[in-house]
């Protein structure tokens, strides 16, 4: 490669906000025939704000949330900040939490006022063996919304439900059309549900969806693809996609997310949105066009 041309296009994609690492990633990105994206923060604002609180019988609405949000208070997750604030805008005094415990791609654990609360998806659940089915319905309903479902646990018993909604990115229909144009396969990988990642999948052409997976298998996925002869890229945002990131040919951080994850990139989209890939894929064709 001619150091010119690759600086040229080091150049152009800052200009566009594309921070591009080193002239091998773009080489690579040329050859990527697979763009796998995170949902949450990449797809998506990565703002949930919670949109609903469904106390089961005998549960008072006030009082889960408080519960919750107390225990939330510990977490950075988005999820946690959606819960927070959820409760601080109804007016809902939080209360200190002990032994808080966060379960990676599950939900969080820990005790409020003496109780046991746990708060978090159906996997959870699982482990603390309860299961959502008398919940199943309402829960169903808010995901093919596109609404994420987190289950609130008091004392073990299964104490009611929050839904939180986070809309897609403006800018990320267009680019996804563009993406697909220009030959991507798009897969997304995400920990949150099977239903809540179809409705929000559905009108926005992805080809395929990975729901519920956990953070070490984004990279898992990546391997196994690579395995079978494809070149990978990946979109991400979160910490938890580190090491996707860094097992992709070509990592594309958003420049809104994790440090971790702009550490592991190759590209970095400095606004933080899908636009940026469209326009690495430009300039990585038309540098190594000049270059051959
Ligand atoms: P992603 O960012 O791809 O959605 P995560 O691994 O961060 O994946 O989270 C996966 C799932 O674990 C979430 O959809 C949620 O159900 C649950 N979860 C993780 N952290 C929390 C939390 N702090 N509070 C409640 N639920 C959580
Ligand atoms: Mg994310």
């Amino acid at each position: 490669a001619t150091p010119m041309s690759i600086m040229t296009a080091t150049g152009r994609g800052a200009q566009a906000g594309v921070l591009i690492r080193n002239a091998e990633a773009l080489e690579r990105f040329e050859k990527v025939d697979t763009l796998i994206v995170d949902k949450t923060g990449t797809l998506t604002e990565g703002k949930p704000k919670l949109v609903g609180v469904y106390p089961e019988p005998g549960h008072d609405e006030v009082e889960v949330l408080r519960l919750a949000a107390s225990l939330e208070r510990g977490s950075e997750h988005p999820l946690a900040e959606a819960i927070v604030r959820g409760a601080e805008e109804r007016g809902v005094d939080l209360a200190k939490a002990d032994a808080f415990e966060a379960v990676t791609g599950k939900g969080v654990k820990g005790t409020v006022d003496g109780r046991v609360v746990a708060l978090g998806n159906v996997k959870l659940l699982t482990d603390l063996g309860l299961d959502a089915a008398e919940l199943r319905d309402k829960a169903d309903a808010r995901r093919d919304n596109g609404e994420t479902v987190m289950f609130v646990v008091v004392e073990n018993d299964v104490a009611g439900l929050f839904s939180v909604a986070d809309p897609v990115k403006a800018t990320t229909p267009a680019a996804l059309k563009e993406l697909h144009a220009l030959g991507f396969r798009i897969i997304m990988a995400t920990g949150d549900n099977e239903r809540t990642a179809r409705a929000v999948a559905s009108s926005l052409g992805i080809d395929e969806i990975r729901a519920d997976v956990m953070p070490e298998d984004k990279a898992k996925i990546i391997k196994e693809l690579q395995a079978k002869g494809h070149k990978v890229a990946m979109a991400g945002d979160g910490v938890n996609d580190a090491p996707a990131l860094a097992q992709a040919d070509v990592g594309i951080a958003m420049g809104t997310g994790a440090d971790v994850a702009i550490e592991s990139a190759g590209f970095t989209l400095v606004k933080g949105n899908l636009d940026g890939i469209v326009r690495a894929r430009k300039l990585a064709r038309a540098t190594m066009r000049n270059i051959r």
